[in-house]
């Protein structure tokens, strides 16, 4: 029986799309060489003045009303003190007691998570620790970034992935952040602590940092919650908050600092900058009505949406929905598809009736080719979808449904014939007879004279030095170029031809 009680809190450092950064007007954006955007204000001289930017406000404030929590009526800055060498002003401008947002959730297939609150901080500049000295690069210092402080009331740490996972593609779907981990978009600290079950005391906890992936955050807690675990059974509880970190390469967490204390930073009012009253945001062109506009529906809501209404799975549906585009182009083929349908004159019944009774083919037919295939070549390529226009898609959709005598081999040369050339289906259907056209693209014996002839040391080395084994070599070249075929009948083709080489290489 289940002892022990897990409690999980996160804390999630967001960097925000902007033009540019929080209190200057250096570019938020990456460059490859360090110290390059940089300015009096964000290096910290004395005799600066910040000036807030707006365009961060209002990430700020869309974010806030997309989890639905409460904006506040009035809310200020503070200087957090502390000295480190990233911070050139000896302290960071965050907020503290009045922050911009209050409450909120987040909706996981796991379940709700509240949040406590949303704040605007501005980023440190990077350190480098080099063998006989640290770098500072200043490029980042002073980037907008968005705190998120969900409630302690995680139960796992599958929950904590989850709701990581389901933020960042809120993030990315409302254009507030890339979110990237691992390059550092979005940073996370995760604290647990674990009680006996049915205590409504929280113990100690471990801050957990170098976090820089989801599965990174979900082996650490994992961790953390055994090695806690173990304390409590032998009856010798963490005593003490501790910070803990991520070691990648041995599967563990190692205790960065001991014994802490609650940290105590000296917050005060930040006096360069007014408070910010969200009444008069409208004065200087903030429209809270416009940003609510703006919000669009939550990635969870859509893929529950399609699963519905489309018939797709949850792992297709997940597919379909992981970017905005593709969910907005999978929607508008479907909608083609539900247009075509009510125009035949052999269906009855209402829009919904109709579509309720075919859905099932077509989403057969969408999670075959567009899943399995389009999505595919266009991430191979990295071309865009878009090469076939959702229109050109569903009408292709409809031709390969009623064209009952198209095989898989004879679809995909289609699909890829209209993505290369960026056509519709007739023209692809007008200049080629398809047979013909994929005979010669798929000529077996002139991709073998290719693949042999581009590979003349594998092929000397089954001629002439007799090594049998690299026919498998050729065989997957050949297997490659042709996108099909049987290994079987490769293999005696590539045999055939192999004869021709011997007298090559007797004559040089
Ligand atoms: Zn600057």
């Amino acid at each position: 029986m289940k002892k022990w009680e897990t409690i999980i809190g996160l804390e999630i450092h967001l960097e925000i799309k902007t033009k540019s950064k929080l209190f200057c007007s250096c570019p938020n954006q990456e460059t490859s060489k360090p110290n390059q955007n940089i300015c009096p204000i964000c290096l910290g001289h004395p005799g600066t003045l910040p000036q807030l930017n707006k365009q961060a406000l209002k990430q700020g404030i869309k974010l806030g009303l997309a989890v639905k929590g409460k904006l506040a009526d009035f809310c200020n800055f503070d200087r957090k003190n502390y000295f480190y060498p990233d911070l050139p002003k000896g302290y960071q401008i965050s907020q503290y007691q009045l922050p911009l947002i209050r409450g909120g959730e987040i909706k996981t297939e796991l379940g709700k998570v509240r949040l406590e609150r949303i704040h605007l901080e501005e980023d440190t500049a990077k350190l480098f620790h080099q063998k006989n000295n640290s770098q500072l690069d200043f490029n980042r210092a002073g980037i907008p970034l968005l705190e998120i402080v969900t409630q302690p009331e995680l139960k796992s740490a599958a929950t904590a992935k989850n709701f990581l996972e389901e933020l960042q593609k809120i993030v990315r779907y409302l254009s507030i952040s890339q979110a990237e981990m691992s390059q550092g978009q979005m940073r996370c600290d995760a604290n647990i602590s674990l009680r006996p079950l049915g205590d409504k005391k929280y113990y100690p906890k471990t801050e957990i940092k170098n976090l820089n992936s989801f599965k990174a955050v979900e082996k650490a807690l994992l961790f953390e919650e055994k090695r806690q675990k173990e304390l409590w059974e032998k009856n010798t509880p963490p005593l003490y908050q501790t910070t803990r970190g991520w070691d990648e390469k041995n599967n563990c967490t190692r205790l960065q600092r001991g014994k802490e204390e609650k940290k105590d930073y000296r917050y005060f009012p930040e006096p360069d900058l007014p408070p910010l009253k969200i009444k008069e945001l409208e004065k200087q062109g903030i429209k809270i009505r416009e940003i609510e506009n703006e919000l669009s529906e939550l990635p969870l809501e859509k893929k529950q949406r399609f699963i519905r209404e489309y018939g797709f799975n949850k792992d297709q549906a997940e597919v379909l929905i992981q970017e905005k585009t593709i969910a907005h182009y999978t929607e508008k083929v479907i909608s083609e598809l539900q247009a075509w349908l009510l125009s035949l004159e052999t269906v009855e019944g209402s829009p919904q009736e109709i579509w309720e009774n075919n859905k099932a083919k077509f989403s057969k037919l969408l999670v075959k080719w567009l899943i399995d295939f389009c999505l595919p070549l266009s991430k191979k390529t990295k071309k865009s979808l878009e090469r076939i226009t959702p229109e050109n898609f569903a009408e292709a959709l409809i031709y390969f449904y009623r064209e009952k005598k198209l095989n898989d081999t004879m679809i995909k040369f289609i699909l890829a014939e209209m993505f290369e050339n960026q056509c519709d289906l007739d023209i692809v259907l007008m200049e080629t007879d398809i047979k013909d056209a994929m005979n010669k693209k798929y000529d077996l014996n002139t991709i073998i004279k290719q693949v042999l002839d581009d590979n003349l040391e594998v092929v000397k080395k089954i001629v002439v030095e007799h090594k049998t084994q690299a026919i498998k070599f050729l065989i997957g070249q050949v297997m490659k170029k042709t996108e099909h075929g049987d290994a079987k009948v490769v293999e005696d083709k590539i045999s055939e031809q192999l004869i021709n080489y011997v007298n090559k290489f007797k004559d040089n």
